[in-house]
């Protein structure tokens, strides 16, 4: 176990393929961030695709070099340090593993690169493969394991080499959804009982959610907020992180200057939302969609200023009658309420 810290961390690329260039077609990947994983963490990197996920983790393994900034990995600079003397694994979207050789041999392959004695390496991939359930499986090889299995061959690869720190890229998106859902729920029961600092990367919000300690939300190079999920779901730093989690996301209606967001499911009809302190709305539903019991109603407010489009979710225990095309008055209640700069 280790904290994993980086300072003012900067990576820029010469050239490149990117839409974020700066002058001379560099590419400003990670653009400056501060981040402190704590002992035993399970932080979750989130942002769009292209934000500079990726690389921050690699720079992190020790794959790439940082332009600019400081990597510390249990109390030390690891700057200098090749990636394997950092004591961290990083498992890859792809898996990478070697399609030739068996399960075994996969496992044991950096054992066998540290130079680690033979019996020993049998003891170490015994308990991995123990330890994640796979092994009746030792003597395939990847063509004949199904996607959840070879995610559990990478993460036992990685962890074989005790590693410190597990950096996990995408692990799970090259899963179908309902096996994603089971090996989300493996990883997390996985660490709980290693207790591995691990820095998990993803694009898909509800994986963060349901995964993080802490969500790192990541745009355009930069650390945008840093928080345990429900604070960062609850007090958006800025409009990005507002309408990046959630789904519908959250509403941003402009005022006086300000953007005022709500979620959708904190709009209600006015009779469900108590209390004189509540911004009551006229509705006029447009469409309704019926998504696992809940209604999720599209259309325009009026009476803060401009019209606008916003989404209200009612949940299945709420029965009033909604009918598209019809003005019906809605509220949300002051608490719910949060103000953006409008810029
Ligand atoms: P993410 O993992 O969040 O999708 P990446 O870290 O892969 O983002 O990429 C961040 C930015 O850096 C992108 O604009 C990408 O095109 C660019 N980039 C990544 N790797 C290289 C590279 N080796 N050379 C040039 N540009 C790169
Ligand atoms: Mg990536």
């Amino acid at each position: 176990m280790a904290v994993v810290e980086v300072r003012g961390l900067r990576k820029v690329f010469d050239g490149g393929r990117a839409r974020r260039r700066g002058s001379h077609g560099r590419v400003n990947a990670v653009d400056g961030v501060d981040l402190a994983t704590s002992e035993g963490e399970y932080l979750v990197l989130l942002g769009p695709s292209g934000c500079g996920k990726t690389t921050l983790l690699r720079t992190i393994a020790g794959l790439e070099q940082p332009t600019d900034g400081e990597i510390w990995i249990g109390g030390h600079v690891v700057n200098e340090l090749p990636p394997r003397a950092r004591r961290v694994a990083m498992v890859f979207q792809s898996y990478a593993l070697y399609p030739h050789k068996t399960v075994r041999a996969n496992i044991v392959f950096p054992l066998k690169a540290q130079g680690i004695d033979k019996t020993e390496r049998a003891k170490k991939t015994e308990w991995a493969a123990e330890l994640l359930g796979i092994g009746p499986l030792l003597d395939r090889r990847p063509r004949q394991l199904s996607g959840g299995e070879r995610q559990r061959v990478a993460l036992a690869r990685a962890l074989v080499r005790e590693p410190s720190v597990f950096l996990l890229d995408e692990p799970l998106s090259n899963l179908d959804a309902k096996l994603r859902a089971s090996a989300r729920d493996e990883l997390k029961r996985f660490q709980r009982r290693v207790r591995t600092t691990t820095i998990y990367v993803t694009h898909d919000q509800v994986e963060a959610m349901g995964l993080g300690d802490r969500i790192a939300v990541m745009y355009e190079g930069r650390l945008r907020q840093l928080g345990p999920p429900v604070e960062v779901y609850d007090d958006p730093a800025d409009t990005f992180v507002a309408t990046f989690l959630g789904s519908p996301p959250m509403n941003l209606v402009p005022r006086d200057g300000v953007l005022v967001g709500f979620r959708p499911e904190h709009l209600l009809p006015e009779t469900l939302v108590h209390g004189d302190d509540r911004l009551v709305v006229p509705f006029q539903v447009d469409r309704v969609e019926h998504l696992s019991g809940d209604r999720h109603l599209y259309g325009t407010v009026r009476g803060l200023g401009a019209e606008t489009r916003v989404i209200a979710r009612l949940p299945v225990t709420v029965t009033a009658p909604v009918e598209p095309g019809e003005e019906h008055q809605f509220a949300v209640h002051a608490d719910r309420l949060r103000f953006f700069d409008a810029d």
